[in-house]
């Protein structure tokens, strides 16, 4: 069996790129490396990168060329002098960024001859390396699956498809999860905190109805596909009583209400609408508006 690695480069060494690249080192990849400040990637060449003076050494010392920095303008500002190093080559743009920016890079790409792959990175630097870490890829059709054996090696990679602008989409969708779970977990937290209960026992309870919570997305998911909503577990109408008590025991306890007033602000446009007998999935027609 052969144990050849692709050579990658790996460009920006802030907490982002440094684990990145961290990662390959421990996969056996030969990991070229290049940042602004080049100081940062001491650590690394310990650990047997190799740091490139320049950007157009960087990249050609790498099949899979993977950047990493603040923003997409600094994508451009760094690889725009080196395109025609990069032809023929794959860049993994693991910068965050809008869709709008990834298709943009995807079409500049395309216009210089190098497969592109936009990815958006579910996990923080210590999350990288391990298989639970969900990173996000979407561009160049074959592209994931050509380089997956290098690239599983930073996280487990999701396969979004070929318009390079869904991994940016996802991020910021699964961004606005993370702060309403985070958001709605902190609130509820303050709520039963106020009656002495530690941070640490109601956490032990919330997360195991997370559970419950995907099942209900899951099931949601497919009224929202269909565009109909019918009320057959639980009906608007018991959601809007059922916040009620929220509002409730968190006025008693002098807790911050505006999360929960807003999810009753938008049952009640529905139910006032005519659609209290629907169920919960009904709300996304209030933020389609
Ligand atoms: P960071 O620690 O602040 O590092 C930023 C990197 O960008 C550094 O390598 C920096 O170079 C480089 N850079 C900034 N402006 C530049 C420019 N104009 N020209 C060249 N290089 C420039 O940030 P990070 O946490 O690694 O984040 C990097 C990317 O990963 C961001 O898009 C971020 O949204 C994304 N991301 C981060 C996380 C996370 O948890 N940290 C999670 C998901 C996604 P210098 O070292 O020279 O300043």
């Amino acid at each position: 069996m052969s144990t050849k690695r692709t050579p990658v480069t790996v460009i920006g060494l802030g907490q982002m790129g440094a684990a990145l690249a961290g990662a390959f080192l421990d996969a056996g990849h030969p990991t070229t490396v290049f940042n602004r400040t080049p100081g940062k990637a001491a650590p690394l060449v310990e650990r047997g990168a190799v740091l490139a003076g320049t950007v157009a050494e960087a990249v050609a010392a790498g099949e899979l060329v993977v950047v990493c920095v603040l923003d997409y303008p600094a994508v451009r500002s760094l690889l725009a002098p080196v395109a025609a190093e990069l032809r023929g080559r794959v860049l993994v743009n693991l910068t965050s960024g809008s869709p709008e920016q990834a298709r943009e890079e995807a079409a500049w790409a395309a216009g210089h001859g190098i497969g592109y792959l936009d990815g958006g990175i579910m996990t923080t630097p210590p999350g990288i390396g391990d298989s639970a870490s969900m990173i996000l890829y979407a561009g160049g059709a074959g592209l994931l699956a050509e380089h997956r054996p290098a690239l599983e090696v930073l996280g487990d990679p999701v396969d979004l498809g070929t318009d390079a602008g869904l991994a940016s989409l996802y991020d910021a969708g699964l961004l606005g999860l993370m702060w309403s779970v985070l958001g709605g977990w902190l609130h509820a937290t303050a709520l039963t905190g106020a009656d002495g209960v530690s941070a640490k026992e109601f956490t032990a309870v919330a997360v195991r109805s997370l559970g419950t919570m995907a099942w209900f997305m899951t099931t949601y998911a497919e009224q929202v596909d269909a565009g109909e909503y019918p009320g057959d577990d639980a009906t608007l109408d018991v959601h809007v009583a059922s916040i009620a008590h929220l509002l409730h025991a968190g006025e008693e306890r002098g807790i911050d209400d505006r999360l929960p007033r807003l999810h009753l602000e938008m049952m009640k446009e529905a139910v006032a609408a005519g659609h209290g007998g629907d169920s919960y999935a009904r709300i996304i027609e209030a933020f389609r508006k």
